[in-house]
């Protein structure tokens, strides 16, 4: 089918207390592995194109091969741009065709942010594209921050309502302990925080990070208002390791196919066992 809006996913995703999965794409077998697993388990999907594939493999190359590969898809999947950092970025996401835009200005001081993040909403909304922003700023496994400083960039409940009502933006990413890419240990989800911020904001939530978070932690995030959750690292880590253990098998035959066709297998499994944390399985129709 044709690719859907965030807007027919998301909202139903945090009435009914699931989560849909964001997942990142960085290969057209990727992308066959994120719709195999989808189908296999009649969910709805996210499929996201980050930085990385968009310095990689270029905007349009890496939104065609999903636009391809869901035309013929009977579930429901949602094109997204993951961590636009600027308009430019954002304007050549719509015209590859996204569904669903991220604009992440949480680098900048809160009024810049709010400026820009409102400019980006007006301009989607134009042409019916709904817009993820993020609130607080979340910490990479690069980042290393003290407890106090780690604290002090998460979100607050006061802060999001604000945010939300001076944007207009329609689904939010609050900074609440979760941490890019996989480092050592637990990441320190402050659920706490996520249940504030839910009983005042009633957009559908995202969560960043799920690499590194476990499913009881996901369950309860999920409880909490948590109806996007984007996956990343565990796939690109998937991917490679598996590739590498074909390889041993197919590289002395220099036959690259079935090498590629085992890495692709490989995260069509993990990505069901996320989409099976998420609760998002049998949601295709909703
Ligand atoms: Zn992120």
């Amino acid at each position: 089918m044709p690719l859907v809006s965030a807007a027919q996913v998301l909202p139903q995703a945090r009435r009914r207390g699931y989560a849909v999965g964001a997942f990142s794409i960085h290969t057209p077998e990727m992308v066959d592995a994120v719709f195999a697993a989808g189908e296999r388990l009649q969910s709805p999907l996210i499929l996201q194109v980050g930085r990385r594939a968009v310095q990689q493999s270029g905007v349009e190359e890496a939104c065609a091969w999903v636009r391809r590969r869901a035309a013929r898809s009977p579930v429901p999947a949602v094109l997204h741009l993951d961590h636009a950092l600027d308009l430019g970025a954002i304007l050549r996401g719509l015209r590859a065709g996204c569904t669903s835009v991220m604009y992440d200005g949480s680098d900048l001081p809160l009024e810049e942010n709010v400026r820009r993040t409102s400019e980006i909403v007006a301009t989607c909304h134009a042409v019916d594209v709904p817009v993820e922003a993020e609130v607080g700023r979340m910490s990479g496994v690069e980042d290393d921050l003290t407890v106090e400083e780690a604290e002090g960039r998460l979100a607050t409940a006061e802060l999001c309502v604000r945010f939300v009502q001076e944007t207009g933006c329609d689904v939010l990413a609050p900074a609440v302990g979760s941490v890019h890419g996989l480092g050592q240990g637990v990441p320190h989800l402050r659920l706490d925080l996520l249940t504030s911020i839910a009983a005042v904001v009633d957009l559908p939530l995202v969560l960043h990070g799920g690499s590194g978070l476990d499913p009881q932690q996901l369950a309860g995030a999920i409880r909490a208002g948590v109806a996007k959750v984007n996956v990343d690292t565990e796939l690109r880590r998937t991917f490679v390791q598996a590739l590498g253990q074909a390889l041993e098998v197919f590289a002395p035959r220099d036959d690259p196919r079935p090498a590629l066709l085992a890495a692709e297998s490989a995260v069509a499994e993990q990505v069901a066992l996320r989409i099976g944390h998420f609760g998002s399985a049998g949601h295709a129709r909703d």
